[in-house]
């Protein structure tokens, strides 16, 4: 992916460009899918926009590579997903059939995971004919049927025909944490025998091994090549826009609160994007922007819309540094922000220009 923007119309020159790439996407799920068994279905997990991504583009995208089932978390993310991949997949929904969600859920078409006895029997009673996915809690209490409702409820439930039954991981990205045998046997213990279709594993169970991937796998992170996947390909370049360089002399302070002096003359570079664009504050004193593999570290405080940063070593004024690159990966990012590549990928927000690669149809 060359950095060639030269086809940009100027209107958006003081916008990031968060170069996304569709094509080792599909090959990170290729390679996510090989992992299972060939009876094993491997969906996508697009919730919160695909990663902040983009769910609509990743969606048709996947859905042309052959993915059908994909799922979200909100009643608004299946409706936009729905509009962009047509009929002809599944789309489930995580936060269930709630208050205020029927009509959606019937116009969408969404399977919803009915999360507790009172959504199952609401679900019955709106949308009588309309298929439903449950979720049980094996451990990580957050969301899912209670072993106690569901042991209650079980033989209604299953008289109803949910047509998947899931559960969620607490701890996939730690191999060795005993919490995944732990939930693995609670999962087993409560679906053997139902005969209804099971989904264990997200990135991090899918990874975990075969024991673990029952017939239906749920990769979300692992798309776009991030930890625990550290074997995908990289997947996203965002080049953030050069507005103003200028030579400053030996004892100049640079940005809010004077944060840094320079050392001896040095020539910075102001950068449009901030905190706003989720270049949280933690990174002051630790991030660089690279220009192709020259770091030009980030001097002083980040500012909501700003950032400067140090670029005495280039030989030219470059017109865009890389945040995501080949040299800098959003798992390098969330290292230094004490976070996980998930919160760098949702906070980048919406200000990027989104730039798709060629999509698989076209190879
Ligand atoms: C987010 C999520 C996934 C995807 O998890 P990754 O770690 O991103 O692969 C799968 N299942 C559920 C229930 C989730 O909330």
């Amino acid at each position: 992916m060359a950095n060639d923007f030269s086809n940009i119309s100027p209107i958006c020159m003081s916008t990031g460009i968060l170069r996304i790439s569709l094509r080792n996407i599909a090959q990170n799920w290729t390679m996510l899918n090989a992992l299972s068994a060939p009876d094993v279905e491997t969906g996508a997990v697009l919730k919160a926009d695909g990663y902040s991504l983009g769910a609509s583009e990743i969606g048709k995208s996947l859905f042309q590579h052959g993915v059908r089932s994909f799922f979200v978390a909100r009643p608004d993310e299946g409706i936009q997903l729905r509009n962009s991949i047509g009929k002809n997949a599944k789309i489930y929904l995580f936060s269930g059939h709630t208050e205020y969600s029927t009509e959606i859920i019937n116009d969408a078409v969404l399977i919803p995971f009915l999360n507790s006895p009172k959504q199952f029997f609401r679900h019955l009673k709106n949308l009588p004919n309309a298929p439903f996915a449950i979720q049980l809690d094996t451990g990580m209490s957050r969301l899912g049927f209670m072993p106690s409702d569901w042991i209650k409820h079980k033989n209604e439930i299953l008289n109803a025909s949910p047509c998947m039954i899931m559960s969620h991981l607490a701890c996939a990205d730690t191999p060795e944490h005993p919490m995944n045998e732990s939930q693995r046997r609670n999962f087993i213990a409560m679906t053997d025998g139902t005969n209804i279709p099971r989904s264990l594993a997200a990135t991090g169970g899918i990874l975990l091994g075969q024991e673990y991937h029952f017939d239906l796998v749920r990769p979300g992170i692992g798309l776009y090549g991030a930890q625990p996947f550290g074997q995908g390909k990289d997947t996203l370049i965002l080049s953030l826009p050069v507005i103003q360089t200028r030579t400053i002399p030996k004892g100049a302070q640079v940005g809010y609160g004077g944060a840094w002096t320079a050392p001896k003359e040095s020539t910075i570079a102001t950068i449009s994007a901030g905190y706003a664009d989720g270049i949280t504050r933690i990174l002051q004193d630790r991030l660089e922007l690279w220009a192709g593999q020259i770091a030009c570290p980030i001097l002083g405080r980040i500012s909501m819309d700003v950032v400067c940063v140090d670029i005495s070593a280039l030989d030219k004024k470059p017109k865009y540094l890389d945040l995501i690159s080949p040299y800098q990966s959003i798992d390098d990012i969330a290292e230094k922000a004490h976070t996980i590549s998930y919160e760098i990928l949702t906070s980048l927000g919406t200000r990027f220009r989104h730039i798709y690669d060629n999509t698989i149809a076209e190879q």
